[in-house]
């Protein structure tokens, strides 16, 4: 073990708390590291420096705001490398997706580099006589974040750019098996002159986050992870007088039609379920393919799929990377052992895959899953793994129905030619993100993320405008200069006067 992680609070490194977590490097299966988590104590002085923070932050100006964000920029884009070789040490992941992750986090740090447009406000002159009306929109205070594991960095990127641009201080509880870069990320913070108390991290678990539920100088919950814990979060924090985002999790669904170009569709699907291995809540993990072609689409998909490469994540050449933790790829492939149990077709078989030179680590190949029935535990459960689920159906109905009724709705994609067709798919599913022969359908940044069902609590997506609507309240001033107007009453009198005056004197 070679290294503790810590939090960050008010500008320095804070230690302290109920104990540890075991960070491992799920390439070799070592243990490389510690997170220290956070107790009550440590939690509450990190929402204190947040307040505290909060009096000067929030009325700092919208010119001081911005050169901040755009240095923070300038160094989240010149950090890309580092960035990426802490997400795939702690993580797992390749180092092109942990690269591709900081590119989307740099997204929403560009979007709220705009902040003075995105919030300014509007008025209203003479909405009644002598009265105005404007209404523009303040910061709301103290805002938290818990994040998963599987998106280290740009998951919190989601949420504190956009708070801290509106003029809010944040306390963010990253996860515990990969903590280390939300300690980078407070570093670019500090270096791009973000004040002390204005971004905070408290490592921890849920005994941490129970204390951001519940506490009245948190005025906000942004959540994204599993969906029972994201629901909970959400109850409570509703109960508690905060406002919540929770962003949970997924089963997205990719309808193949029969007039698909095929090769394209099974491409993008064994990318769209083995990418990150399948650790993303806008994987593509069940393929609804219609009779007609199915055949033909597991035959192409399998033989891309064979092509996956999996190997330790800082190899150039990798495709995907390994799995979080070694319960984690354990239970993927007992769902993978449920499934063939229970009468469906295991078509490529990752189960005990392990890379040579890393057979210690938490590696499991990609595998397709063929003929499987929606009763099944591999189509019932989020896997969140490199597991594609494979459905047959006889039309583009049955397969709207199929994912009508799934109770997830963040993603789902169509691959087809006919634009009646994908029109008829976006109108009817209960879906938040929709492809048309896009297979991760995620919105960019001036665009809001997020779900439908339980994939989402909440009323205000993620980022882009929503994010700004989450992160500020509206204020509305009417007003009236009874002074002015009975001055200007009376000077508009003295000038009739005068020229009432002028004229009786001329004539
Ligand atoms: P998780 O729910 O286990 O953990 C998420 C966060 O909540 C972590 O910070 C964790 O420490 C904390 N936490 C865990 N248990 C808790 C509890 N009982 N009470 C309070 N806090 C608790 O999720 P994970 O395994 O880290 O991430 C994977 C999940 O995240 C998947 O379900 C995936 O779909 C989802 N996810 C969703 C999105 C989205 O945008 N919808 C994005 C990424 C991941």
């Amino acid at each position: 073990m070679t290294y503790t992680v810590s939090h960050y609070i008010s500008g320095k490194i804070v230690t302290g708390g109920s104990g540890f977590s075991p960070i491992y490097n799920p390439a070799t299966g070592e243990q490389i590291g510690q997170t220290e988590l956070a107790d009550q104590i440590i939690v509450e002085s990190a929402i204190a420096a947040a307040q505290d923070a909060f009096a000067s932050w929030s009325q700092s100006s919208l010119g001081r705001r911005t050169a901040i964000l755009f240095k923070f920029r300038e160094l989240l884009a010149a950090h890309t490398d580092e960035l990426a070789q802490i997400i795939s040490r702690e993580h797992g992941k390749v180092l092109s997706d942990a690269a591709g992750e900081v590119g989307r986090g740099l997204d929403v740090v560009e979007y709220v580099c705009g902040v003075p447009s995105l919030l300014k406000g509007e008025f209203s002159m003479q909405a009644a006589t002598g009265m105005d009306v404007f209404s523009f929109r303040e910061p709301i205070g103290v805002c938290a974040g818990i994040t998963p594991f599987n998106f280290p960095v740009m998951c919190p990127m989601w949420m504190a750019p956009v708070a801290i641009a509106c003029g809010n201080t944040f306390v963010l509880k990253p996860a515990k098996a990969d903590p280390s870069a939300a300690l980078y990320i407070a570093g670019l913070w500090a270096k791009a002159g973000l004040p002390a108390g204005v971004f905070n991290v408290v490592q921890g678990d849920r005994h941490a986050v129970a204390v951001l539920d519940t506490h009245p100088g948190v005025k906000s919950l942004s959540f994204v992870g599993s969906t029972p814990v994201g629901k909970e979060l959400h109850d409570i924090g509703v109960a508690h007088g905060k406002r919540v985002q929770a962003l949970c999790g997924a089963k997205n669904h990719g309808v193949i039609l029969a007039d698909a170009d095929l090769d394209f569709a099974a491409a993008s699907v064994v990318s769209a379920a083995f990418g990150a291995a399948g650790e993303r809540c806008m994987a593509l993990p069940v393929a609804i393919v219609v009779d007609e072609i199915a055949d033909q689409f597991l035959d192409l998909a399998v033989q891309k799929a064979k092509e996956v490469k999996v190997a330790v994540g800082t190899d150039p050449d990798a495709d995907m990377g390994a799995i979080i933790t070694r319960a984690d790829r354990d239970r993927i492939e007992e769902t993978i052992t449920d499934a063939e149990n229970s009468g469906a077709r295991i078509v490529l078989d990752g189960r005990g895959y392990r890379p040579k030179g890393y057979e210690n680590g938490f590696f499991t190949g990609p595998t397709i899953i063929d003929q499987a029935t929606t009763d099944m535990r591999c189509y019932v459960e989020e896997i969140f793994g490199p597991v594609l689920v494979v459905l047959r159906v006889p039309d583009l109905e049955s397969g709207i129905q199929l994912i009508k009724n799934n109770p997830y709705g963040n993603g789902a994609a169509i691959f087809t030619s006919s634009g009646d067709a994908a029109r008829e798919f976006q109108r009817a599913i209960p879906v938040g993100m929709i492809g048309i022969n896009v297979p991760i359908p995620v919105p960019v940044a001036y665009h809001s993320f997020g779900g439908w069902q339980n994939s989402f609590f909440g009323e205000s997506h993620i980022y882009g405008p929503e994010g700004v609507k989450f992160f500020t309240q509206a204020k509305v001033i009417t007003q009236r200069w009874p002074q002015a107007a009975a001055s200007q009453a009376a000077a508009s009198q003295a000038a009739t006067f005068h020229f009432a005056g002028a004229s009786s004197a001329s004539s």
